[in-house]
């Protein structure tokens, strides 16, 4: 029996071909295929530009700078989210505060929002956690009411809809991963959309140096021009051999989502039997890409998160803890927030299963099988004392 991992990129011999073609090209640097990449992705989530950059984590941070976020300014983030959210926001010297989230979908809303309000908040960074879509209506409106910058972390959300519309779609910000965890990856590499087609371009100049001209349109020219520097900017650029593979990596992602999409479905169902067990799932107002696939285990699961961990590496399954929080973490000690109970429950209490392109349904099967087994100790200790039928579906407010 091989190790199933909990993630593995879908990558083939198009996606090698592609990285050679671009080293024989001999332009490796941002340049032609940066500028393909950049038109197929807004074409793909339907926004009017995008802006491709070195990774998510710089297109979150280009999104604040963009945004006028600086020193002092307050950043609702949920602490439930992978770190990045929350130190883009300490990179402007500015404050992230950290808001609850939603049990089911695990992302803010305008009320987990509204409980950390102060005077000084000026945006708020939601995520699209795992793939699952934000409420986007009724959070622009909160956002557009109170003057509030919103800014989409969508790094797993490539693919994922909201009211039939894709993720990215309609966003002043949306900031995308090509991370190998998430579904489309170029080693490293991040994308930021956005619905303004002049604020792609500062984008493009800011990820630049602040340069006025790209070296792309300097090479192109036929009279000298020589570049100023309008704004002090960043090197924040993709390369040309990153966009080549993204450029491939984006033909296969309908089929990524579907085949996700199906497995997600075969553990809804397989699992749904587990008394109390609670499993990501499709908003009613959109659809996930299932990058996450995460279960929530109810205080009757026999054994702890971390134990059901070590069962499934016994097993030779990797399955990981659910989505940290930030809160939790050495980096945020001491720094100060509300209390968070949902998020603390959730990253006690869930964890993510294997979900990738290739799993094949006896592997997904394995991973069925072990937590059928482990979940069936609540039947085995609670044997003769009807406490199975007295299982609760988990109390989320729980800490
Ligand atoms: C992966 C991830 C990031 C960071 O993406 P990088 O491309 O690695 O910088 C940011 N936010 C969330 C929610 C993520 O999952």
């Amino acid at each position: 029996m091989s190790r199933i991992p909990v993630m593995i990129p879908w990558l083939g011999e198009a996606e090698a071909e592609a990285v050679a073609e671009t080293v024989r090209s001999g332009w490796v640097a941002q340049g032609p295929r940066v500028a393909a990449f950049e038109a197929a992705f807004a074409a793909r989530v339907q926004a009017p530009a995008a802006v491709a950059v070195s990774n998510c984590t710089t297109a979150l941070h280009l999104a604040l700078v963009m945004a006028g976020i600086g020193p002092g300014d307050e950043v609702i983030v949920p602490s439930l989210s992978f770190i990045a959210t929350a130190n883009v926001v300490c990179h402007q010297q500015a404050v992230p505060v950290f808001a609850d989230v939603d049990p089911v979908t695990q992302n803010l809303t305008p009320a987990t929002i509204e409980a950390v309000l102060s005077p000084s908040t000026c945006a708020v960074i939601a995520v699209h956690q795992g793939g699952t879509p934000l409420d986007l209506d009724p959070l622009r409106a909160f956002c557009a009411e109170r003057d509030l910058v919103l800014i989409e972390d969508a790094a797993c959300a490539v693919g994922s809809t909201y009211r039939g519309r894709p993720i990215g779609a309609d966003a002043r910000y949306a900031a995308f991963s090509f991370h190998p965890r998430k579904l489309l990856t170029t080693g490293e590499g991040g994308m930021l959309v956005t619905d303004d087609r002049a604020l792609a371009d500062r984008g493009r100049r800011l990820r630049e140096h602040g340069m006025n001209l790209s070296a792309a349109a300097r090479h192109g020219s036929n009279t000298v021009t020589l570049e100023s520097y309008t704004e002090v900017g960043f090197n924040y650029r993709m390369t040309d051999l990153q966009a080549a593979l993204g450029l491939v990596q984006l033909g296969r992602l309908e089929a990524m989502i579907a085949r996700r999409r199906e497995l997600a479905a075969r553990y809804q169902q397989a699992l749904s039997e587990l008394p109390g067990l609670i499993t990501a799932t499709d908003p009613e107002y959109g659809t996930s890409n299932y990058q996450s696939f995460w279960v929530l285990l109810p205080d009757s699961f026999p054994i702890g998160r971390d134990a059901l961990l070590q069962v499934l590496l016994d097993n030779d399954i990797s399955a990981r803890r659910g989505i940290m929080a930030a809160h939790c973490e050495p980096a945020y000690a001491g720094h100060s927030h509300t209390s968070l109970p949902v998020t603390e429950r959730l990253t006690a209490r869930s964890l993510i299963l294997p979900l990738y392109h290739q799993l094949s349904t006896a592997d997904q099967d394995r991973v069925i099988d072990v937590l059928r087994r482990e979940a069936r100790g609540v039947s085995l200790s609670g044997a003769g004392t009807g406490s199975m039928t007295g299982s609760s579906t988990g109390s989320m407010t729980r800490g």
